[in-house]
C-alpha cells in the first residue's frame, strides 16, 4: 500500500484518542517541525503528544490500518534530521510521557517513560545516590527515547559505554500498534535474538520507544580534571593508554583538541581563556573519577609526572576546584560555536579504531588539502572512543561558493580515509536524512540487505519514519 497523508477520518480518530491537551497546533507545533539549525524544514499532517503507552498504541494502530506514516520525536535535538517529518507524517511527540516509573538503588536500575529528559534521568539516579552516566551537551532537552533511538554517545563512553550498553530493557509500540513489553531489568538473558538492540539506534524506523529500563552505577566521590598540552596525536594516544592502565580504569573522559580549534574559541568566545601560558599544537582534556575519596588527585599527578618524563606531555594544568573544571570543559563544548563566524563548514562525525586516530588525522589532512587547497581542519572530540568530530572550514578569506562547490570532493576524501582505516562515517549522531544516501553507498551490500530485511519484517507497510536511515 502506498503511504498517504492522513485523511480527515484518521485525523479525527487520533484527535479523539489524545483529547484537546494532546493536539499541538500553531506556535506550539511549529518549533517541532524544525531542528536546531533550520536544516530540513518539516511538514506534518498532525502534531500530537500522547500521554500514555496506550494512547501511542491506539494512534499507531489507526495509522497502520489507514497506511498513514508516523515520525516519532523526542527532544528534537538530533543532528541528522531524523526527527523531522518531511511529507505530512503524523508527528508523535513524546514530551508528555515524563514519569520516572521505578528507581532501585540495590538493583542499580532506573525505569522511565521515553519522554523523560536525559537530565531528569540523571537527577532521578542521584536521588537514590547512584549515577546514570550518559552525558551529552543537549542533556537538558533530549529525551531517553531519543538517546536510545540514536544510540547517543557523549563524554563518558570511554568508561561506561554508549547508550546501547546502558539499556537493560525496552517497551516499544510496534508498527502495527501492538505493545512489546520488553521492560526487563535482567543483566543476563540468553533466550535468542536480543531484540531491544534493533530499536537502540533504530531512529524511529521500527517502532515508538515508550519506556526503558536503564543501568545505574555507583556515584563517583572524587573527580580530577586535567588540561594537558601535547606535541601530536601520537603522544595523545600514548598518554591515553598510560592513563588508563596506571589509573586502573579510572579515566572517564579523554578529549583531544587541536590548537587551531581552541584558537577559534579564544578568538570568538567572550571570556574563554587559555589555562596554559604558552601555545602548543594539541591538547587533551582528561577526566579521572573514582568511587573512593582522597587518593585520586595524587594518582593523577603521578601519572602526569611519568608522562612528562616520557615526553608525552609538554605542560598541564589540574583543575583546583569545580569552577575551574567547568571552565576547562567549557573550552571543549564551545568549539562548534566558535567556528561559526569563520565561514562555510563541512562536518563529519568520524570513528576509527582508537589506535588509528593519529594515522587517520594525518591521512585525512593530506586528502582534504588535495581536495580543497587551503581548507582549514578543526579536529576535536572523543579520542578515547576513536570518535573525532572532523570539521573542514573554508580557506581564510576564501570564496564561499568555491568551497561549497568542493564539498563533494571533500566528503569523498574524508570518507575514503575512514574506509582506509576501517572506520564509520557516523560515530554517534546517526544517519537520519543527512547520511542516508552515504550509508547506502558505503556499507557492505550484505549489511544494507540485512537492514532492509529487518525493516520489511517489522514494518511491512513502511509507516515508521519513512525516508530516514534506509
Ligand atoms: C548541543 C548538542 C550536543 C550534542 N552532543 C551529542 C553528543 O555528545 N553525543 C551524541 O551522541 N549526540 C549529541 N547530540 C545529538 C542529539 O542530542 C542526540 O542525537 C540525542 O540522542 C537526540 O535525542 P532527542 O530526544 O532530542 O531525539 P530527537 O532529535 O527528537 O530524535 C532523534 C531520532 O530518534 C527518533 N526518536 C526520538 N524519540 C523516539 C522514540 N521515543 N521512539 C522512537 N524513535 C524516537 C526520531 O525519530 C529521530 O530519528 C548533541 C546535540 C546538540 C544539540
Amino acid at each position: 500500500m502506498g503511504l498517504m497523508t492522513a485523511p480527515e477520518n484518521v485525523i479525527n480518530e487520533i484527535n479523539a484518542i489524545v483529547g484537546p491537551k494532546g493536539v499541538l497546533a500553531g506556535a506550539d507545533a511549529e518549533p517541532l517541525l524544525h531542528e536546531l539549525r533550520g536544516w530540513w524544514p518539516g511538514r506534518a499532517g498532525l502534531v500530537v503528544a500522547p500521554a500514555s503507552v496506550d494512547e501511542v498504541a491506539r494512534i499507531v494502530r489507526a495509522c497502520a490500518q489507514a497506511g498513514v506514516a508516523i515520525t516519532p520525536q523526542g527532544g528534537n535535538t538530533g543532528l541528522v534530521g531524523g526527527q523531522t517529518p518531511q511529507n505530512g507524517e503524523i508527528l508523535i511527540s513524546m514530551r508528555r510521557m515524563r514519569t520516572v516509573r521505578d528507581a532501585s538503588a540495590e538493583g542499580m536500575t532506573l525505569t522511565v517513560d521515553a519522554g523523560v529528559t536525559l537530565a531528569e534521568a540523571q537527577e532521578a539516579a542521584v536521588r537514590i545516590d547512584r549515577l546514570f552516566p550518559l552525558s551529552i551537551g543537549s542533556e537538558g532537552t533530549c529525551q531517553i527515547g531519543g538517546v536510545i533511538s540514536t544510540n547517543a554517545g557523549g563524554v563518558n563512553v570511554l568508561r561506561y559505554g554508549n547508550m546501547r550498553e546502558l539499556v537493560l530493557g525496552l517497551e516499544v509500540v510496534l508498527p502495527d500498534g501492538e505493545i512489546w513489553n520488553g521492560l526487563k531489568s535482567l543483566r543476563k538473558d540468553n533466550t535468542g535474538y536480543d531484540l531491544k538492540h534493533l530499536f537502540i539506534g533504530g531512529e524511529g524506523t521500527l517502532g515508538v520507544v515508550t519506556g526503558a529500563s536503564l543501568k545505574l552505577f555507583p556515584r563517583p566521590r572524587e573527580r580530577v580534571t586535567v588540561f594537558a598540552a601535547l606535541s601530536s596525536p601520537e603522544k595523545a594516544l600514548s598518554l591515553l593508554s598510560r592513563a588508563q592502565v596506571a589509573s586502573g580504569g579510572n579515566v572517564t573522559s579523554f578529549e583531544l583538541m587541536s590548537r587551531f580549534s581552541l584558537g577559534l574559541v579564544y578568538k570568538h568566545i567572550p571570556g574563554a581563556r587559555d589555562p596554559l601560558t604558552e601555545e602548543y599544537p594539541w591538547y587533551a582534556l582528561i577526566e579521572f573519577s573514582s568511587g573512593r575519596e582522597g587518593a585520586l588527585r595524587g594518582e593523577a599527578e603521578a601519572i602526569l609526572g611519568e608522562a612528562f618524563e616520557a615526553g608525552e606531555i609538554l605542560d598541564a594544568a589540574i583543575a583546583e576546584n569545580e569552577a575551574q573544571a567547568n571552565a576547562f570543559w567549557h573550552l571543549r563544548h564551545v568549539i562548534s560555536i566558535a567556528m561559526r563566524p569563520e565561514g562555510a563548514q563541512a562536518k563529519y562525525d568520524v570513528s576509527v579504531p582508537v589506535a588509528s586516530v593519529p594515522a587517520f588525522l594525518k591521512d585525512a589532512g593530506a586528502a582534504v588539502e588535495r581536495a580543497a587547497p587551503g581548507a582549514r581542519i578543526i579536529a576535536f572530540g572523543h579520542m578515547g572512543d576513536g570518535n573525532i568530530h572532523y570539521d573542514v572550514l573554508q580557506p581564510e578569506g576564501g570564496d564561499r561558493a568555491q568551497f561549497d562547490a568542493a564539498e563533494g570532493r571533500i566528503e569523498e576524501a574524508v570518507y575514503d580515509m575512514i574506509d582506509r582505516h576501517r572506520g564509520s562515517i557516523s560515530a554517534e549522531h546517526g544517519v537520519g536524512l543527512a547520511r542516508r544516501d552515504d550509508i547506502a553507498r558505503r556499507k557492505q551490500p550484505a549489511e544494507i540487505a540485512m537492514m532492509r530485511a529487518v525493516k520489511a519484517a517489522l514494518d511491512p507497510k513502511g509507516i515508521m519514519n519513512p525516508g530516514k536511515m534506509i
